[in-house]
């Protein structure tokens, strides 16, 4: 796998140039395509680049896009996935309007088809055994081997399949295969599987039916019922494109579609499989499918990532035919750049230090006033209170400071955002020798933070007023794997970071964010972006870290790398 960089021009890629030359002659007049995922799970941000091409390309060439649920595996499938599938193709911005379609909307008219290739002597039931078929399918290298049950007759085989569907027979007993080549050299047309028993109950046909198609008989099937043009999938299913266009060409189908195969999304450090995900979550590794540290769109949009910052990130991904890996870092500068431009700045401190201005009246209180967001002048400012008793963050102060530490420590002068300079007087410590609190003084005539004489300071700290903060619990997030290819060493659990979620208990923001609504961002200036949780309440306030405000990714491209 390479590397990928961001594309070179953006929202052009081999798709969009397939579609112009389409409709330049006159192939297609309307553009129409699907998203078709398969509700066994929640969505993850893999899944937003197949969303952003498949809806964005119906959206661009004024055609339509379909959602479809493929739906053809009882066992797996659940409603709970097909309403968070739907919440989240919404959120991210795209609307699938009158044209929202199950696989199991066509199962009867799949069943025809399936007679008729019967009919037309090009399927038939086998009843070898699965492990057996497997060995008779060949390798790479060898050709397969013809089952002995290839030959039936077509009454019979149809008196099987129909005894199939009525129930006759247990599940593994037979399965339905087209009867194409099993000498072919691609592997997928040695007599691919089209239908297996499965006594389970669906989700939306209930106990209607106790054979399913597989993917490949219902994905091209579904695809040329809906019309769609083209049908956009990833790499994977490259191989089976033959056998689409086999059984298109071979039905009485009643559009032309076309598969088309581009790059799957990956991300380091990150797991994108349904598998691996679903394991995460069963095992309880993760708190649920939304765990801000998972990768699944409810996870980043619980995490406070705005769904534009997800269209962007794809946007700059771009669409290609080749594999690769995107930095994850790339990733979080798409979600900075878009909360640098929207979110309103506060003061919140982490982890706080008691600073008491020895020499700032008893009893007074200031009302500063603080910036909202420079990035847009019209989001004005606010009042925070400013008092003799402040909380700093603990890492803001050393005793003993490096050469290149430049803020808080003994007899050095800081800026405090928005209000005064001031002095470190002396260092409070309880009997472990641990700093409890830092003594200051402050310089009145440096009211907004400059000094009349010009005098410069090196640091400018946030801060809250004691009286006035509200206690907040904080969840700061790291990467949920530590290993950039998370399994490549065989077990991915086994590259789990067990420092991926740390909680801090004794956190105090400033009292405007007691109003701060659920998934709201705001930047704690100096500490990221960050916005209340779902399990926030009035009481009890908790928010995540979205993001850090160290951008690895700008400062990398910055320097060439
Ligand atoms: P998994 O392989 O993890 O089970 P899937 O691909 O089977 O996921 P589906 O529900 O079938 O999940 O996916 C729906 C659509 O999303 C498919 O067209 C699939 O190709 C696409 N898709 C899935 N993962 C990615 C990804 N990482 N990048 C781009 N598109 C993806
Ligand atoms: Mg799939």
């Amino acid at each position: 796998m390479t590397k990928e960089t961001a594309g070179a021009q953006p929202g052009r890629d081999f798709i969009r140039d397939i579609i112009d030359a389409d409709i330049a002659a006159g192939r297609n007049t309307d553009v129409v395509t699907r998203f078709p995922p398969e509700p066994n799970g929640y969505l993850h941000i893999g899944h937003a680049k197949a969303i952003c091409l498949n809806f964005g390309v119906a959206q661009e060439y004024g055609g339509r896009c379909h959602l479809r649920f493929d739906d053809t595996n009882p066992t797996k499938e659940e409603q709970e996935y097909i309403d968070s599938i739907k919440h989240d193709v919404r959120w991210l911005g795209f609307d699938w309007g009158p044209h929202l379609y199950y696989a199991s909307d066509y199962f009867e008219q799949l069943y025809d088809w399936a007679e008729h290739l019967i009919r037309a002597g090009k399927a038939y039931v086998d009843d070898l055994p699965a492990e057996e078929m497997r060995a008779m399918r060949g390798s790479l290298t060898e050709p397969g081997r013809n089952s002995p049950y290839r030959d039936r007759s077509l009454d019979e085989n149809l008196d099987l399949f129909r005894r199939m569907r009525d129930g006759e027979f247990p599940n593994g007993a037979r399965v339905l295969r087209a009867k194409i080549d099993m000498a072919a050299g691609n592997i997928n047309l040695r007599d691919p599987v089209l239908y297996r028993i499965l006594h389970a109950e669906h989700p939306r046909t209930g106990k209607k039916w106790c054979i399913y198609p597989t993917y490949d008989f219902a994905h091209g099937q579904s695809d040329a019922i809906e019309g769609v043009t083209h049908s956009l999938c990833t790499l994977e299913f490259e191989d089976h494109r033959p056998l689409y266009d086999w059984l298109i060409e071979n039905l009485p189908a009643p559009s032309r579609p076309r598969q088309y195969e581009f790059a799957r999304l990956n991300l380091n450090f990150t797991v994108l499989s349904k598998r691996f995900l679903t394991e995460l979550v069963r095992e309880g590794r993760v708190s649920g499918w939304d765990d801000p540290r998972m990768p699944t769109l409810a996870a980043l949009r619980r995490r406070g990532v705005p769904p534009a910052a997800i269209r962007n990130f794809v946007r700059s991904v771009g669409v290609a035919r080749a594999n690769s890996v995107v930095d994850v870092a790339m990733f979080e500068h798409a979600v900075r750049e878009c909360l640098n431009k929207t979110s309103q700045r506060r003061m919140a401190v982490l982890r706080p230090l008691k600073l008491v201005i020895e020499n700032y009246p008893i009893g007074v209180i200031e009302e500063l006033a603080a910036v909202n967001n420079p990035e847009d002048p019209a989001s004005g400012t606010r009042r925070i209170a400013f008092g003799r008793e402040l909380y700093v963050e603990a890492e803001d102060f050393m005793e003993h400071p490096s050469p290149s530490f430049y803020r808080l420590s003994p007899a050095r002068e800081v800026r405090l955002r928005y209000g005064y300079l001031v002095t470190c007087r002396e260092v409070v410590k309880d009997a472990a020798g641990e700093v409890m609190e830092l003594i200051c003084t402050y310089d009145p005539a440096t009211y907004g933070g400059n000094a009349p004489d010009g005098r410069k300071v090196r640091a400018t700290l946030h801060w809250v007023s004691a009286v006035h903060a509200v206690p907040a619990e904080i969840r700061l997030y790291n990467p949920l794997f530590n290993a950039p290819d998370p399994g490549a060493g065989g077990d991915f659990l086994a590259d789990l970071n067990p420092r991926s979620l740390e909680i801090l208990t004794q956190s105090r923001v400033e009292p405007a964010l007691a109003a701060a609504g659920q998934g709201e961002a705001v930047q704690f200036e100096r500490q990221g972006y960050f916005c209340a949780d779902l399990d926030s309440t009035p009481k009890r306030l908790v928010f995540n870290r979205t993001v850090g405000l160290r951008d690895s990714w700008a400062k990398a491209r910055a320097s060439g790398g």
